[in-house]
């Protein structure tokens, strides 16, 4: 597979899949296992996009590892796909059948000699927020971004690539796998159809005043609840406190943290529901006591998926309140949270006071503020909208807010229409 081997100036494919997530690698490898050559480009340092970074996902609560790893594997093994990571399009030109895309490939500081032995991630003393945590943890300046990474291939955060204290991880790497001076390199690709699976980012809950996310410890969101809960994420999986690393014995999940309001996002992600109450089968898998408190403006669970909705109503110690949260304030002291809601059935003020409140927060498309660099039809809130007389392709979350089931679908919908757009050449 390329990511092996340096890139030549002007590659060539049938279609270019941007982002690496689901959606993305799904498209690729619709494509290439119908014999077609795919350039599959992800900005990010590997594949694998969000779903990565969950701990289990519905419908099955299975981990990323046996959705994202077969996808890794029919990647690995297909000649006809060729990644790049630490990728962005600089400029698209051209039209359906012939784009000429120019690609800056950003230096990883770790060249394709690199064995992932970690002994430069050892010696090193520099350390780093970890973005794949979302903060909740540091990672060395050179760090392997994840356990699943492809390429599996150390990297350096590069603001630290000038560090004096980097050069003993040079001096450690038995394979002169560590460049310290490595460049960007643009390079050009032509392509006949390009597919946009850029996917989102969960909306900013610093942004939600009132929920005092970042103000209070116990406040986190749905994100880094997944990491919480996760083996290989900040606290090996144990789901505690932010504040003092306690058990957890209460927990309150604030719906549509942000979403459905016009003054945030006017619209509903699809998703958030289902993640809690998927969230809350963490907390009972560790917490068999714990009380869980679910505040919703109306529960969705589309589909087969309202059986999941029927089956976690059965746990007697999870209560669903209808109402959304208003206000969290801090119980001084105890650092406990109070979450305050207005039934929207009776009008009753509720007060609800728990250990750890998990903000709902949803999905912004990438689209809305890194807009595809070529002609593309967004909707109003950023998400690419089809249009068939421009050939612009989008697919999975890059179109709407989706789960994982329909990322894959609308993916590989998106390499047909790719495959038809590329003959136009
Ligand atoms: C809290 C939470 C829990 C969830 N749990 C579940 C679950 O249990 N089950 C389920 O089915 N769904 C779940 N979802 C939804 C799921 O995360 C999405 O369906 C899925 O991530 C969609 O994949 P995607 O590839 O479209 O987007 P992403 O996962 O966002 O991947 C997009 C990729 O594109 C890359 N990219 C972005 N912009 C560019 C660019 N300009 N150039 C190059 N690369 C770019 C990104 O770095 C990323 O790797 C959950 C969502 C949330 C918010």
């Amino acid at each position: 597979m390329a990511e092996c081997k340096p890139v030549e100036n002007e590659i060539t494919a049938d279609t270019l899949v941007v982002g690496g997530g689901i959606s993305g690698m799904t498209t690729a490898i619709e494509t290439a296992e119908v014999g077609k050559n795919v350039i599959l480009l992800e900005k990010n340092t590997s594949l694998g996009g969000r779903v990565a970074a969950m701990n289990q996902y519905f419908p099955k609560l299975c981990p990323p590892t046996c959705g994202v790893e077969i996808n890794l594997k029919r990647i690995r093994s297909n000649s006809h796909i060729r990644v790049l990571t630490l990728a962005q399009i600089d400029k698209v030109t051209g039209s359906p059948g012939e784009y000429e895309v120019t690609i800056t490939l950003k230096p990883r500081y770790v060249n394709e000699k690199c064995t992932a032995c970690g002994d430069c991630e050892k010696v090193c003393e520099i350390k780093r927020d970890n973005d794949f945590n979302y903060g909740l943890d540091k990672t060395k300046a050179i760090y392997l971004p994840h356990l699943m990474a492809y390429p599996p291939r150390y990297v350096v955060d590069p603001e630290f690539a000038g560090d004096e204290g980097l050069k003993k991880c040079v001096e450690v790497c038995q394979y002169g796998a560590i460049e310290l001076d490595m460049q960007p390199k643009t390079i050009t690709a032509k392509v006949g159809a390009i597919v946009w699976a850029t996917g989102w980012k969960p909306y900013d809950a610093n942004n939600l005043d009132n929920l005092g996310f970042s103000k209070i410890d116990n406040v986190i969101t749905n994100v880094m609840m997944e990491r919480l809960a996760s083996e290989n994420g900040p606290t090996q999986g144990k789901i505690q406190r932010p504040s003092e690393g306690n058990e957890v014995k209460s927990v309150g999940f604030v719906q549509c943290a942000g979403s459905r309001d016009e003054n945030h996002l006017p619209y509903c992600s699809a998703v958030c529901c289902l993640a809690s109450m998927k969230q809350a089968t963490y907390i009972r898998e560790q917490y068999p006591e714990a009380e869980i408190h679910l505040f919703y403006i109306d529960v969705r669970s589309p589909g087969r998926m309202e059986d999941f909705y029927v089956k976690v109503q059965e746990d007697e110690k999870f209560h669903f309140h209808r109402g959304k949260v208003a206000k969290i304030t801090e119980v001084p002291g105890s650092k406990n949270v109070i979450l305050e809601a207005e039934n929207t059935l009776t009008g009753e003020i509720v007060k609800t006071e728990v250990e750890l409140a998990v903000l709902a927060t949803g999905m912004v498309p990438n689209s809305a503020d890194e807009p595809p660099p070529m002609e593309t039809p967004l909707d109003d809130y950023g998400f690419i909208a089809p249009d068939p007389n421009t050939g612009v392709v989008g697919a999975g979350v890059a179109n709407r807010p989706v789960d994982v089931a329909a990322s894959v679908q609308d993916a590989t919908g998106a390499a047909l229409k790719a495959i038809i757009i590329g003959r136009r050449r």
